[in-house]
């Protein structure tokens, strides 16, 4: 399916950030260069309207700071980002207060994205006392409907619990209802099962694809975890180093993997299988260091097919086997010097 500019509720063009690394008092007088972290740099993708668009890579990879990037959390060092046909750099303080009802977040730590002194039934309203008026019973009726909706039953009990009183899973339970009672339109959720117990993860993947129906919502998934993404995504980015290694329908990247890098990432996946006997490892090396990265390909000191153009130039994201909709950073797998790559 080709894109349609207006299918897009997110589009992201060229974005960087790039945090400054902290000097200390001699060398700002020595006059050292400032050195930049290049958390995200130069990464273009949308998101279409009703879908779950992942983000994957290893911790250090940017796509973190990407999902901050898109609730405005963080500035832009450069590049835009659209929501719903307007650049977010164009809102005034006060438009992009009230964007926040329209994008919220759920993050991997409900504990720490939960008030301990706030009852779960306010915590749950606060964002809907912010952003819609309304009685405090109207905002009540509000709550604990959306409490029944996420399975935190009977909503008027727990509503008046602290959340040290609720389950783990309760808790993250508690953190879905925060972001859907302002009935956003885009929900960034980030790692939001990565801290639950095992025995409930399938459970808020399943109650996260149930409300994505329900509401009509369209997400941005961050995870390190492609057995995950594999079970919610429907397209997915790759991200390494701060850079966008290879984009796709979900069908596409895991059957016909392109860039080097995702295949190492989808052969580390665990299988339910005990005969499968495959040695299961990341690429070997270190992640290298943001501050200053590798020349050309970032991926060439860890890539087991890596030639001397991939030191000297950087790939662009190219389209794999003409598929528009397929792209992967990667010489050797697009473009110009796929005649470079080593026979099997
Ligand atoms: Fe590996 Fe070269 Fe492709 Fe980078 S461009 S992923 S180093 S083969």
């Amino acid at each position: 399916m080709s894109d349609n500019i207006h299918d897009h509720i997110i589009e992201v063009r060229d974005l960087k950030k790039y945090f400054p690394v902290k000097r200390d008092l001699l060398s700002s007088l020595m006059g050292v260069p400032q050195q930049w972290v290049r958390a995200v740099d130069d990464v273009s993708f949308t998101i279409r309207r009703g879908e779950v668009f992942g983000l994957a890579g290893e911790s250090g990879s940017g796509k973190t700071t990407v999902g901050r990037l898109v609730l405005r959390l963080l500035e832009p060092s450069e590049g835009q980002i659209i929501f719903d046909d307007a650049d977010l750099s164009t809102y005034s303080p006060e438009a992009l207060r009230q964007l926040r009802s329209r994008m919220q977040v759920i993050f991997q730590d409900p504990f720490a994205s939960l008030n301990p002194r706030m009852r779960i039934g306010e915590g749950i309203g606060h964002g809907y006392k912010i952003h819609i008026p309304s009685s405090a019973s109207e905002r009540r009726k509000a709550v604990e409907e959306i409490m029944e909706h996420v399975g935190l039953t009977p909503a008027a009990q727990l509503y008046n619990k602290f959340p040290h009183q609720l389950s783990g899973g309760q808790r993250q339970r508690a953190v879905i209802a925060r972001a859907l009672v302002t009935r956003p339109e885009l929900i960034v959720a980030d790692e939001p099962i990565a801290m639950a117990d095992v025995s409930v993860r399938a459970l808020l993947l399943d109650l996260m694809i149930r409300l994505k129906q329900e509401f009509n919502l369209t997400y941005l998934f961050i995870t390190h975890d492609l057995a995950t993404a594999k079970y919610i995504c429907d397209r997915i980015g790759i991200m390494y180093l701060g850079k966008m290694a290879e984009i796709g329908d979900l069908h596409d990247v895991y059957k016909s993997p392109a860039h080097p890098y995702t295949e190492a990432l989808l052969a580390a996946v665990p299988v339910p299988d005990p005969t499968d006997r495959r040695e299961k490892h990341l690429p070997t090396g270190e992640i290298p260091n943001p501050i200053n990265p590798p020349s050309g390909c970032r991926f060439h000191p860890r890539c087991p097919i890596a030639q001397q153009v991939c030191q000297e130039i950087e790939p662009e994201l190219r389209p794999v086997e003409g598929n528009p909709d397929h792209l992967a950073s990667c010489h050797l797998r697009t473009g110009d010097y796929q005649h470079l790559a080593p026979s099997a």
